[in-house]
C-alpha cells in the first residue's frame, strides 16, 4: 500500500507518518527531513539548498525528484508513505511515472484538512517547546518563513488536491481532531 500524505504545513504529516512507521511498517518518505539531513551534514546539494529552505521557498522538482527516485529503489516493507512530496504538479506526475515504472501503483492521497490560524499556533507552538526543551528549532519555524511556506503551499501544493481529486484517489480527513482521531480515520481509509 502506496500512499501521500498532503496538507500544509503543520497539519501533522510527520505525526501520522511516525504512527504508520510503527504500526504498519511502512516507510515514510520525507522529502524534508532527506533536504534537512543533506543541510546538516553539509553536502554540495546541501549548501545549494540551505537558503531556499531557510525562507521557507520550495527547493527545485529536480532535486527532490531526485531524492524520491534514489529511495524507492530500496526495500518496499509495508509501502511508502509519501509525506511532504509530491509539493507541485510536476513531481505528482514525475511520481506517479516513478510508480508505474516498478509496478506499483498510489493506493491514496491523503488530505489532512485544518484551517490556517490553528496551522499558524501549532507551528509557532512547535519552535517554543522544542526552545523550552533545549531542542534545536526547525530554522524555517518562524513567522516571516511560515508566511512564505503558506504561500508556496497555496500557490504549487494545493492545485493537488484538484488533481488527486480528478483521479479518484484523494481522501479527506479532519486534521483538526485529537491525534489519536486522526490516526483512526486514516486507518479507516487504509482498512477500505
Ligand atoms: P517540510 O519538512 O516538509 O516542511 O519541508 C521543509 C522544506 O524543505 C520546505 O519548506 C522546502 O524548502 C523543502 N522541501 C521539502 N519537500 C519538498 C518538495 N517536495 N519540493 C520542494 N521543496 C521541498
Amino acid at each position: 500500500m502506496n500512499i501521500i500524505l498532503l496538507g500544509p504545513p503543520g497539519a501533522g504529516k510527520g505525526t501520522q507518518a511516525g504512527f504508520l512507521v510503527k504500526e504498519r511498517d511502512m516507510i515514510q518518505l520525507s522529502t524534508g527531513d532527506m533536504l534537512r539531513e543533506a543541510k546538516s551534514s553539509g553536502t554540495e546539494m546541501g549548501k545549494r539548498v540551505a537558503a531556499i529552505m531557510d525562507r521557507g521557498e520550495l527547493v527545485t522538482d529536480e532535486i527532490v525528484i531526485g531524492l524520491i527516485r534514489e529511495r524507492l529503489e530500496g526495500d518496499k516493507k509495508g509501502g511508502f508513505i509519501f509525506d511532504g512530496f509530491p509539493r507541485t504538479l510536476a513531481q505528482a506526475d514525475a511520481l506517479s511515472e516513478l510508480l508505474a515504472s516498478m509496478g506499483e501503483t498510489l493506493d491514496a492521497a491523503i488530505e489532512l484538512q485544518v484551517n490556517d490560524e490553528v496551522l499558524v499556533g501549532r507551528i509557532v507552538g512547535r519552535a517554543e517547546e522544542a526552545r523550552k526543551a533545549g531542542l534545536p528549532v526547525r530554522a524555517d519555524d518562524n513567522e516571516e518563513s511560515l508566511k512564505i511556506r503558506l504561500m508556496e503551499y497555496y500557490k504549487k501544493t494545493s492545485p493537488l488536491i484538484g488533481y488527486y481529486y480528478a483521479k479518484g484517489q484523494l481522501r479527506g480527513v479532519d486534521g483538526l481532531g485529537q491525534m489519536d482521531a486522526v490516526k483512526a480515520d486514516i486507518a479507516r481509509i487504509l482498512d477500505k
